[in-house]
């Protein structure tokens, strides 16, 4: 194995090299490397400036995760930060790639950084709910003052090169070949006579980090970092930086950092950084079993998702074909996608000429035949068995054999849809989420004759599209929809019946952490979507009343919610405020009354964990079904595409967190008091007897 950390010479500069591929992560061994070079240099009076750059492609790019669970080895982050920082001559730091995170720290203990044009500096630690932890929270704002130091932070976006040099991170940028204009630029120093300069003994510029400020920057991270303690936690660091000399400053910040790190918040927020990459490791499928490439697809039906899902293709740069039975239907298809574009391009995020690169990668078409050559098929015509019987029938009289036949159905059955083929292990379902160019969750829905090589195909895609594929099993609804509609949606109806208001339930909802309310979604999505899917033969065998009473009663009064002005809640014209609905109050009164159901005042404990437990509840059932391979894949879907809050972790995670026992014990006495729907899952009660967690359990 490459040394992780290696010095040469070129003349008076010492050159350290690191080299930890892919990433150049900062791990134990880098640390004691940077140690012993720093301390060997350090003696050398030959030695006139030392250069810290990397091998690779990038700068270290943050901190080895594995770390976190290990706890950080000897030496540690502040034993090194500090003998750079106090090294006798100068340490000039040179960044490429995307330094991230411990990467950005040290070169804020070095004296001098420079910077290839293409670089960038990140600090996504509150994406994990933890803020720096090695001195950053104490240098950063000595460099830029606390106000930009505070705005990096929050944002968690990388900044370029050029806006590093603007806010005083980055001294200079190197055109051309960056180690050797690095050296270049230790050289001038050297012969200027520049020494070291410690950036801990800079004051902090603390213009403009007054209290007013400070309150808009958390109302701005609220949004952002919904629920999260870890802004405030960034302002608490920052205040220390403007409070105390640096030596004083970092034991503030370790202290806050380590909180940060213990929080169930962050635990949850790693879980979730770790499950979404685990998805992609399907069991059972062998690395042998390469995907086909897809270098080209055909979407059947220009409407509400084939639009999304054709702007996802093009900006992959993969080809497509738009296809609806009418030219008027693809003319409204292709204006919606152009509408798209153009805010894109008015909003800075794409340029003229990449837009028209992307509406031609786009054609538009009413002829079927556009399937016969392409590699893949995305059908999303309506969600009816009849419609897409027809058109895998037809897909598979005309594509070439080997194309992928993919259906983006919510709800229906993908056995049967791939049945009407002669090659069933062709047959996929992709399931995009609304707005599919905007939503990164895909559900790839594996039929019981799904090929490998297709499953393999559809995940790499899913990375090709970036989106987050997580592969599920066939059933009603599959993953996602299923927890939502048979757990979630179905008992926030029946609280409804039993005295809970829209408002209250929806209140309920946000504050647990959800992006929106159960019945401000309703309306949104439409009430009749999912009546509909309900009422597809089978689907309400073996579920007794009351079963989506409510949702279903106002679809058939043609109170669809946002789109009819009035459903849940009433709408005034041309507004998307939900506004107290007097007509559906009367209605649940009734049905209430037909259904025998005494109505009561509701506490919001309960309506939090009569929604929330029904989740938990059926991703149990989804688990013990073999629908999903991990708890961890379910909690990827519901953060990913239902708005469930990530400082939760997830809905299973969550469940761990609570503890299955407590979970498994009041679920049996919500299934005392409510029957049916609240029968425990098997796999709950086993996993809570014996004092395991969701996490334990994986997929035979
Ligand atoms: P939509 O009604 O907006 O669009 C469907 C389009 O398909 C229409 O333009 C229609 O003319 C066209 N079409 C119908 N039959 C066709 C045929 N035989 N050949 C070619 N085109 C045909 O519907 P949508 O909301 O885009 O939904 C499409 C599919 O995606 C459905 O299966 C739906 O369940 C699924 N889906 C929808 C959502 C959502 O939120 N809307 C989310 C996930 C999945």
């Amino acid at each position: 194995m490459a040394e992780v950390v290696s010095v040469r010479r070129e003349g008076a500069v010492a050159v350290i090299t690191v080299g930890s591929p892919p990433v150049n992560a900062m791990s134990q061994a880098m640390r004691q490397g940077l140690l012993d070079a720093f301390r060997q240099l350090g003696g050398d009076n030959t030695v006139g400036a030392v250069l810290l750059t990397c091998a690779g492609r990038t700068f270290i790019s943050g901190a080895d995760l594995k770390e976190f669970y290990t706890g950080v080895g000897e030496p540690g982050y502040h034993e090194l930060f500090a003998v750079v920082e106090g090294f006798p001559r100068p340490v000039i730091a040179a960044l490429f790639g995307t330094a991230m995170g411990a990467g950005v720290e040290i070169a804020l203990a070095c004296h001098y950084r420079c910077a290839a044009p293409g670089a960038k500096l990140g600090l996504p630690e509150i994406t994990l709910g933890i803020i720096l932890g090695a001195g950053g929270t104490q240098r950063l704002p000595r460099l830029i003052g606390a106000k930009a130091a505070l705005d990096m932070i929050l944002s968690a976006a990388p900044i370029d090169a050029a806006k590093a040099r603007e806010q005083g991170i980055v001294d200079e940028i190197v055109q051309g070949d960056l180690i050797k204009g690095a050296i270049a630029y230790a050289n001038r120093l050297i012969a200027a006579g520049a020494g070291p300069r410690p950036t801990a003994a800079r004051s902090v510029d603390a213009s403009g980090f007054d209290e007013a400020y400070i309150k808009t920057a958390l109302a701005g991270a609220a949004k952002k970092w919904r629920g999260q303690q870890a802004p405030q936690r960034a302002v608490d660091a920052i205040r220390v930086s403007t409070q105390f000399p640096l030596p004083e400053g970092v034991k503030h910040e370790r202290r806050i950092s380590l909180e940060a790190e213990k929080s169930l918040e962050s635990q949850a927020l790693r879980h979730l950084f770790f499950a979404e990459r685990e998805v992609a490791r399907i069991p059972g499928l062998a690395d042998s079993v390469k995907p086909q490439e897809i270098a080209s697809a055909a979407i059947i039906g220009a409407g509400t998702m084939g639009r999304g899902i054709a702007i996802c293709f093009a900006d992959a740069g993969i080809p497509v074909q738009l296809i609806d039975t009418a030219a008027d239907a693809v003319q409204r298809g292709l204006a919606a996608i152009r509408k798209i574009y153009d805010s894109s391009v008015a909003k800075g995020r794409l340029s003229g000429e990449q837009m028209q690169q992307r509406m031609a990668s786009i054609r538009g078409g009413t002829d079927l035949q556009a399937v016969a050559d392409v590699d893949l098929v995305v059908e999303a015509a309506f969600e009816s068995m009849d419609v897409k019987k027809e058109l895998f029938t037809k897909f598979d009289q005309l594509c070439r054999p080997g194309a992928v036949l993919a259906t983006n159905t919510s709800t229906l059955d993908i056995n049967v849809i791939a049945a009407m083929t002669q090659r069933p292990e062709s047959v996929i379902g992709l399931h995009f989420f609304s707005p599919a160019n905007v939503m990164r969750l895909l559900e790839i829905v594996r039929g019981a004759k799904t090929s490998p090589q297709v499953l393999a195909t559809a995940v790499a895609l899913a990375k090709k599209l970036r989106k987050v594929g997580v592969v599920v099993g066939v059933c009603y609804g599959f993953v996602g929809n299923r927890m939502m509609l048979e757990g979630y949606v179905r008992e926030a109806d029946q609280l409804l019946l039993e005295g809970a208001t829209a408002q209250q339930i929806d209140r309920v909802i946000e504050g647990f952490g959800f992006a929106m309310g159960p019945f401000t979604m309703n309306d949104m999505a439409g009430n009749d979507i999912a009546l509909k899917a309900r009422e597809v033969p089978g689907v309400r065998d073996g579920k007794p009343r009351p079963y989506h009473e409510v949702i279903d009663t106002l679809a058939r009064a043609n109170q669809l919610g946002q789109k009819t002005g009035a459903g849940f809640y009433r709408y005034e014209p041309g507004s998307r405020t939900p506004l107290h609905n007097p007509a559906t109050d009367a209605v649940i009164d009734k049905l209430a009354q037909e259904l025998g159901i005494k109505r009561r005042d509701i506490s919001d404990e309960e309506i939090e964990v009569r929604c929330v437990y029904p989740l938990i509840n059926e991703g149990a059932r989804i688990l013990e079904e073999g629908i999903a391979y991990r708890s961890s894949d379910i909690d990827v879907i519901w953060t990913t595409g239902y708005g469930f809050p990530r400082f939760r972790g997830g809905p299973m995670f969550y469940a761990d967190s609570l503890g299955l026992k407590q979970v498994g014990e009041r679920m049996s006495e919500l299934h005392r008091q409510h029957g049916h729907y609240w029968k425990p899952a098997a796999l709950l009660e086993k996993l809570a007897a014996s004092g395991q967690k969701f996490a334990d359990w994986q997929v035979k």
